[in-house]
């Protein structure tokens, strides 16, 4: 089995990984970089900029610990009059810590794909035809073609950006995804947010060979017949796992009944809807750490990760000395 895949974002690497595990030869052709918007713009950036915040929120109790900043109060708010201090948001490396961690996380991406033997070309991709994709000067020939291009920003009519710039502390978001912009140039079927329809074998409606997933497409979900899937890369991921068996060996209709979603809101807040009981605030908070915890490799790590969230529950932030970082006087020493 040949699989051409366009777009390696969580739906294309993870379907190329799972089929390449299962003895198909795969190609990805991608256009930014491996990861996808998850890896690139959305998740990894997004949690980068919370740590931060977070960090922020910490330095704002450190009043409590005897800790003083110039210009600040304790509560690490600037004092009116007061000579700016040293602590505030270095905006310049902030973004250079968010672009170096997913170059990170994308570079392993690729190496994880290297290591299966699917063949990665860095570029555009065009549907030629039901089994062609052109990238680049490259034309590869596939028995299925699995369209992964994923979304772009959904702009809103009669706001559209014009390119002017507007300074600001607080920027807010609420307008959503669309599917890829490229896949109208396809002639395929699209619903009324641009995305491909596909039936539950992921199979682009009236295409035996051409397949989609992820952003880009409206996927129905057997465990939630009345809503398709919502735009989550846990959802793409998914979907890619279950197509690629679909592809490789035994065929049946995607079915994933997601547990609730989660998110922090800074220390100690959170929403959560797990199993359809919406939490806030603390309850929500915990249950994403929980979550999270239970995301991670290795018991080992997860009690270490235990140990220390549940002293630092009731403590404030512990402030250690680091012995490598310089050398102890003994006592009596000048
Ligand atoms: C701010 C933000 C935070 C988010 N946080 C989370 C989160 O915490 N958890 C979660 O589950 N989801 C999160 N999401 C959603 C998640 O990012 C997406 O659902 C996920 O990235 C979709 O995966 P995908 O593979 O469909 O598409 P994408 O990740 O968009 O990847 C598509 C890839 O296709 C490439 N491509 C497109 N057209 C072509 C072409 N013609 N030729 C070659 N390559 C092409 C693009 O370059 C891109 O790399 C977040 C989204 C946003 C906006």
């Amino acid at each position: 089995m040949r699989i051409a895949i366009i777009g390696g974002g969580p739906g294309g690497y993870e379907a190329a990984l799972v089929a390449a595990q299962l003895g198909a030869q795969v190609t990805v052709v991608e256009a930014d970089g491996l990861g996808g918007a998850c890896v690139l713009t959305d998740c990894v950036p997004s949690k980068t900029l919370i740590a931060t915040s977070e960090t922020m929120g910490i330095l704002g109790g450190s009043a409590g610990l005897g800790i003083r900043i110039e210009g600040y109060d304790g509560l690490m708010r600037p004092r009116p009059g007061a000579p700016a201090g040293p602590v505030a948001v270095d905006a310049a490396r902030l973004n250079g810590r968010v672009k170096a961690l997913a170059v990170a996380q994308s570079a392993d991406v690729a190496a994880r794909l290297a290591a299966e033997g699917v063949e990665v070309i860095y570029a555009r991709g065009r549907l030629a035809g039901p089994h062609t994709v052109v990238a680049g000067d490259r034309e590869v020939t596939a028995g299925v073609v699995l369209l992964a291009t994923g979304g772009v920003p959904r702009q809103l009519p009669g706001a559209e950006p014009d390119g002017e710039r507007i300074l600001t502390g607080t920027l807010v978001w609420t307008a959503g995804v669309r599917a890829h912009p490229s896949l109208s140039e396809l002639g395929l079927p699209l619903d009324d947010r641009g995305r491909l329809v596909v039936d539950s074998m992921f199979r682009v409606e009236g295409h035996d060979n051409v397949y989609a997933l992820g952003d880009g497409a409206r996927v129905p979900n057997e465990a939630t017949p009345d809503h398709p899937d919502p735009p989550t890369s846990q959802h793409a991921l998914r979907q890619a796992r279950r197509l690629a068996k679909n592809l490789c060996g035994s065929p049946s209709p995607y079915r994933y009944r997601m547990l609730g979603q989660v998110a922090t809101l800074g220390r100690y807040k959170g929403i959560a809807d797990v199993v359809g009981v919406r939490l806030r605030g603390f309850p929500a908070w915990f249950v994403t750490r929980t979550y999270h915890l239970y995301q991670l490799p290795l018991l080992s790590r997860k009690l270490r990760v235990v140990a220390d969230w549940t002293v630092s529950l009731f403590f404030r932030r512990d402030i250690a000395e680091l012995g490598m970082l310089g050398q102890r006087r003994r006592l009596g020493d000048d």
